[in-house]
Formats: C-alpha cells, sequence, structure tokens
C-alpha cells in the first residue's frame, strides 16, 4: 500500500508514521510512505528522526496548497491521510488568513487533487472544536457544526468540503473528529508541554481566567489508533468522532501537572480569558466503538506521567521550539 500523509512532520501526524513505519497498524501493510509538509514553525523533521532510515519513507517539503507538487506526489497513490493545517487557536485569532489558506484552500486542493489523482481513500483529521462549545451531555456526528474560534471555523470549512468530495464526485473521504491531544513531540506553544516546560524551566504557568474550561483529552497514539482504524475500516463519506478520553477542567489538569512537579499554586498566574473561549468540548464516542471496535487503551494519568517524564528527558527537543515561540505570541496554551 502507498500512503501519502500530509502534516506528517507535527505533533499527531509524525506520531502516526512512527507507529505505522514500526508495524502498529496490521491492517495497513505500509510500502512507501510520502510525508508532504511545508515545514511551518509547528512542522519539525527531527519528529520522524527515529524512522528517517526507513527505506519506504519519502519526505517532500510541500504546501497542500501546491496543485502542481500533489498532482505529483499523488500519482499511484492508494490512500491519504490529511493532518495537515494550522492548529493552534490563539494564533488564529491573532491572524486568521493562514488558516483559511491552509485549513480550507488547503484542503480542497488536496481533495481535488487526489480525486483528479483516482486515489482510492482519504483520511480527513479533524476536531470537536468544529461543534462549538457544549454545556452538558455529549456531540454526536450528526450535531451541527457551530465553531466559535477562527481555526474551529477554518477545520469545519474543510469537513463540508470533504463531505461535498463525497457527495458531489463519489471521493471516498472519511472525516474523524478528535479531542485535544496530549503527548510527546507536542510544541510546546500547547497547554500540556507549556505548562511541563514552564514548571520544568521555573516559570509561571499561564491559566485562563478561572481555570473552569473543560477539555476532554485523549493519547496521541489512541487518537492516531482510532485513525487508522478509520482508514482501513471505515465506511466512505462517514464521520467518526474518536473522544472517550477523560474529562478535566483546565484547573483539574493544572493541579495534577503541579503535583507531579510538588510544585504549589503560587507557580500560577491567571490571565484574561482567550476571545470566544469555548466553556466545554466532549465527544459521543460511540460510533467508532460500535462499527470499528475502538476505544481509547491509554489511561490518562499514566499517559500524562509518561509525557511529563518524555519532556524532562527531551530538553533539546523543545527547548529551541519555546525560545521561537516565546518571540512569535504571547505565551498563553492552546
Ligand atoms: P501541528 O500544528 O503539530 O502540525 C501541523 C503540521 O502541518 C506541521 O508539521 C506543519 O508544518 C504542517 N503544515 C501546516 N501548514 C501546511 C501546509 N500549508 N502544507 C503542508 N504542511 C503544512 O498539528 P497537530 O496537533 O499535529 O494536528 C494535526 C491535525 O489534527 C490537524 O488537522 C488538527 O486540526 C487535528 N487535531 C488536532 C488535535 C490536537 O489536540 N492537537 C485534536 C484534534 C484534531
Amino acid at each position: 500500500m502507498r500512503l501519502l500523509v500530509t502534516g506528517g512532520a507535527g505533533f499527531i501526524g509524525s506520531h502516526f508514521v512512527r507507529q505505522l513505519l514500526t508495524g502498529a497498524y496490521p491492517d495497513l501493510p505500509a510500502d512507501e510512505v510520502i510525508v508532504v509538509d511545508s515545514l511551518t514553525y509547528a512542522g519539525n523533521r527531527t519528529n520522524l528522526a527515529p524512522v528517517e532510515a526507513d527505506p519506504r519513507l519519502r519526505f517532500v517539503h510541500g504546501d497542500i496548497c501546491d496543485a502542481e507538487l500533489l498532482a505529483k506526489e499523488l500519482s499511484g497513490v492508494d490512500a491519504v491521510v490529511h493532518f495537515a493545517a494550522e492548529s493552534h487557536v490563539d494564533r488564529s485569532i491573532a491572524g486568521a488568513s493562514v488558516f483559511v489558506r491552509t485549513n480550507v484552500l488547503g484542503t480542497q486542493t488536496l481533495l481535488q487533487c487526489a480525486l483528479e489523482a483516482g486515489v482510492g481513500r482519504v483520511v480527513h483529521v479533524s476536531t470537536d472544536e468544529v461543534y462549538g462549545s457544549i454545556d452538558s451531555g455529549s456531540w454526536t456526528e450528526d450535531c451541527p457544526l457551530e465553531p466559535n474560534s477562527p481555526y474551529a471555523s477554518s477545520k469545519a470549512g474543510s469537513d463540508l468540503l470533504a463531505r461535498a468530495y463525497h457527495r458531489t464526485y463519489g471521493l471516498d473521504v472519511r472525516v474523524t473528529r478528535c479531542c485535544n491531544n496530549y503527548g510527546p513531540y507536542q510544541h510546546p506553544e500547547k497547554l500540556i508541554p507549556l505548562f511541563v516546560t514552564n514548571l520544568l524551566d521555573g516559570s509561571p504557568l499561564p491559566l485562563y481566567g478561572d481555570g473552569g474550561n473543560v477539555r476532554e483529552w485523549v493519547h496521541t497514539d489512541d487518537h492516531c489508533r482510532g485513525i487508522a482504524l478509520v482508514l482501513a475500516g471505515g465506511r466512505p463519506g462517514e464521520t467518526y468522532h474518536i473522544g472517550g478520553g477523560r474529562e478535566l477542567t483546565n484547573r483539574e489538569l493544572t493541579g495534577m501537572l503541579l503535583e507531579f512537579f510538588q510544585a504549589d499554586w503560587s507557580r500560577v498566574r491567571p490571565v484574561a480569558d482567550r476571545k470566544g473561549h469555548d466553556l466545554r468540548y466532549s465527544l459521543d464516542g460511540g460510533k467508532i466503538e460500535r462499527e470499528l471496535g475502538y476505544r481509547p487503551q491509554i489511561d490518562f494519568a499514566d499517559g500524562l506521567a509518561r509525557t511529563v517524564r518524555w519532556y524532562r528527558e527531551n530538553r533539546d527537543w523543545w527547548q529551541p521550539l519555546k525560545s521561537r515561540a516565546r518571540t512569535e505570541t504571547t505565551g498563553v496554551p492552546a
């Protein structure tokens, strides 16, 4: 099977590629894996270092808005997994246009090129944020899209284009929507790595508002396994939630992280709340469990402990990214 993975140098895409090439997904025997990534601030070739020597891997430094490049690379490809996106909500609030370009135009360009190249299957990786915010209960896959941030709106736009390419042209596109991910190799601008690396650095933890926002957390390894199941056995044109993670307020999560470092709340610096901050996300994961037997496997406390350990042991990976990010953004988390 020849696979093309967009955004394969990012946090989740690189995990998928590392797992794929080390045989974690037996239903996806990979003869060739082509990673297309434009290496924005969030893309990092070293994320693929553990599999770099694998002769089946080919890295293409390219933009998903470049139709000519995609047409060339998609020739003979059996399946596409589409991770490439601008992914940080705060950056989308500071400047939305690059989010529309990559997430909407880039996705449309990829879908059109996949259609023209006769690609058999596309998985479009999306997010729970497309639904907006939910006070109680959980979203099912047929709930209306009511995104609130420019990031979420651009992802919702890309989800609707995926739907249109299936309905209009018959392209086999499957959409996955996952909750918040955590794990190794996540850029230190995002909440968990920001707080962990600030704790390691002795810097304060910038907590939004009263910390009452609720997020559902799933380990990126579980997310990627869900994507692999959808690619191998999902139905064309369908959307699948990859949820079932641990629901926590940001305050509860901060408390757990402080405990790992035996630090107290004096380390926390409350900051003005994010504009349009969604209160709560919650996905109903029943469909993927019924159809594909998926359930997250990694216990949150255990996965978080392992993630903290990874950041402790990999300062060389995150320190340069953090220094660069500090000069570009406000330094508050996703
Ligand atoms: P990331 O920001 O870590 O990685 C994005 C990757 O895409 C980077 O390698 C970047 O260089 C690349 N990229 C960006 N613009 C590109 C372009 N125009 N052309 C080619 N490559 C480009 O993101 P992530 O956290 O790994 O998220 C991956 C996908 O999963 C995204 O689509 C995101 O919306 C979705 N998602 C993320 C989460 C989460 O918690 N991180 C949760 C649910 C869904």
